[in-house]
């Protein structure tokens, strides 16, 4: 199946399969400053044209602050602040 944008794809089962096994490999932590608290988010460290190439090694687990950081360091890049809202959106537990 090919998914017409990256939003399609993030409410997809598989984007959801996917976020969970990251969520459980980084055991809940925040894979940058490993706090636990606070929401957790799935950050794509690679992005790919076809987002069913989106593969587990790509993916990091980022607390809200780190993912915030990361972008912000990244924001004249216009594809990653796209994806950021796109990652927080997606972000209900
Ligand atoms: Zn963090
Ligand atoms: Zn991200």
């Amino acid at each position: 199946m090919q998914y017409k944008s990256y939003s399609q794809f993030l409410s997809s089962n598989l984007w959801t399969a996917y976020r969970s096994i990251a969520l459980k490999e980084s055991g809940h932590r925040c894979r940058k400053c490993g706090t636990k608290r606070g929401r957790l988010e799935v950050h794509h460290k690679k992005y790919t044209a076809n987002w069913n190439d989106v593969k587990l090694a790509d993916l990091e687990v980022l607390c809200q602050t780190c993912h915030f950081i990361h972008h912000h360091h990244a924001a004249n890049d216009p594809q990653y602040v796209l994806s950021l809202e796109s990652e927080v959106l997606n972000d209900s537990p």
